[in-house]
């Protein structure tokens, strides 16, 4: 039975139009009128904006979220919260993964967030052990976007080094290393469990340059025909300086010059890059997977924007280690990152005139949907997710237009966001999950013994 919703305000692909009624079949968008008169049966609010794709998440580190802030011996840095994180993945089983993610996952669309691409490398049992279904920890994180209602892009992870040069693996890495044929399989069996999700991707990837070798690459190659792809890359400047004495070049250089880089790449960071290297960054058309909150908590650097701006660079953004979960905060912090290093307002604003608000959020919606596969945005055609704002909230009264999305993501933040739907199911209002009191019991039962 086709559904129809109303919005006094609604932001279309072509920009934002007044009194929209946007009718719902099969999940998908069927038609949308403007200027319409609402239906006696319509669902009715105030605004909507299309969903945002999170594009690069590691569900189950939203159960260690604050666990990693108390300061250490030595100099802490990216690397030592690493040690702690793989002391909390030791202990996890395929249902607790699936109890963290779903919790996770509900977060992201109260959050605003629609679709996730889980970056996912735990892959064995405590053992380092192939489950007797290999795919088993994949089967858990769609498990977990079925029971949230999420869109999901799986992007299992080929991890079989600790470092350049085909350094063995550690310890505390066994849960995650594949060799290449072991990922194959792996691949499959993902996809098998995805085809449970009524509009999954399965994409590939290699988690980092340090972890995966040349001809590893060239093999990933071939699996990954058609499909997106990403990567870690030059998050931190131990990895550039390592890189660089492996092979003479810097991470992103050393990739564009030995794999066919393009729109369906996603490289997630990329923060430690020189001009030359941004710039063809930007030309090759890959995704700039940038994660403000996780690259300021974890101390990596920012990304250099303008060059890559300049470059016709896209970009998209992804909650990454999920220290904290909000859509319009990854979006204001982007932005703040650059206003406090160049003394400047309004960097991430497409050219004179034009709202800071509104370009990113255009700019992650097309950029994060490319890289996960899917497209995105409020037209007749596409998936219906989209998420509704209340503009009684204070942040947002008496606001049309890019005034409303400049509100929403530099002064409201996500106390606005009233509903949420995705592939046309209405999962949030109020800005409640209808599956949140559930999540939460289940997170807090396993949380109870792996932080015992
Ligand atoms: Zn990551």
């Amino acid at each position: 039975m086709p559904g129809s919703l109303f919005f006094g305000h609604c932001l279309l692909t072509d920009g934002w139009a007044r009194e929209v009624r946007v009718t719902i079949a099969e999940g998908r968008i069927a038609e949308v009128e403007t200027g319409a008169t609402p239906g006696p049966g319509d669902d009715r609010h105030g605004c909507a904006l299309p969903g945002i794709p999170n594009l690069h998440s590691h569900a189950f580190q939203r159960g260690m979220a604050g666990l990693a802030e108390r300061r250490g011996p030595s100099n802490d840095s990216f690397w030592t919260w690493r040690e702690i994180m793989y002391r909390f993945v030791d202990r996890m089983a395929p249902e607790d993964v699936r109890a963290i993610a779903t919790l996770a996952y509900v977060e992201m669309l109260e959050a605003g967030f629609t679709r996730v691409g889980e970056f996912h490398y735990l892959h064995h049992d405590r053992n380092g052990q192939r489950f007797a279904d290999i795919a088993a920890m994949s089967g858990a994180v769609c498990e977990a976007a079925a029971d949230s209602g999420i869109g999901l892009t799986l992007l299992p992870v080929l991890y079989s080094y600790a470092g350049f040069g085909a350094r063995p693996p550690q310890t505390a890495q066994a849960r995650f290393i594949l060799d290449i044929d072991g990922y194959a399989r792996l691949l499959e069996g993902a996809q098998r469990h995805a085809r449970a999700l009524p509009d999954a991707v399965v994409g590939v990837a290699p988690h980092s340059l340090r972890a995966v070798s040349p001809e590893q690459q060239r093999d990933l190659a071939g699996l990954s025909r058609g499909r997106p792809v990403h990567i870690h890359i030059a998050e931190q400047v131990r990895e550039v300086e390592d890189c660089v004495a492996w092979s003479g070049r810097r991470p992103v250089e050393w990739l564009l010059d030995n794999a066919e880089v393009d729109g369906r790449w996603c490289l997630v960071h990329a923060t430690h890059m020189t001009k030359a290297e941004t710039a063809a960054m930007g030309r090759s058309g890959a995704v700039a997977g940038l994660c403000p909150i996780t690259e300021a908590n974890l101390g990596d650097g920012l990304f250099p924007v303008e060059t890559f701006l300049e470059a016709g660079g896209r970009y998209g953004v992804g909650s990454d280690s999920n220290v904290l979960i909000d859509c319009a905060e990854e979006l204001r912090l982007l932005e703040y990152g650059q206003r406090l290093t160049r003394r400047a307002r309004n960097v991430m604003a497409r050219g004179g005139g034009r709202s800071t608000g509104a370009d990113l959020y255009g700019d992650a919606l097309a950029g994060g949907a490319a890289a996960l596969g899917v497209t995105g945005g409020i037209a007749v055609g596409l998936s219906a997710d989209i998420v509704s704002l209340d503009l009684t909230h204070p942040a947002l009264v008496h606001r049309s237009g890019d005034a409303i999305t400049d509100s929403f993501v530099f002064a409201a933040g996500r106390s606005a966001i009233d509903c949420v739907w995705r592939h046309g199911d209405k999962l949030v209002s109020r800005g409640r999950h209808r599956i949140r009191d559930h999540a939460v019991r289940d997170y807090n039962r396993v949380l109870e013994t792996l932080i015992a």
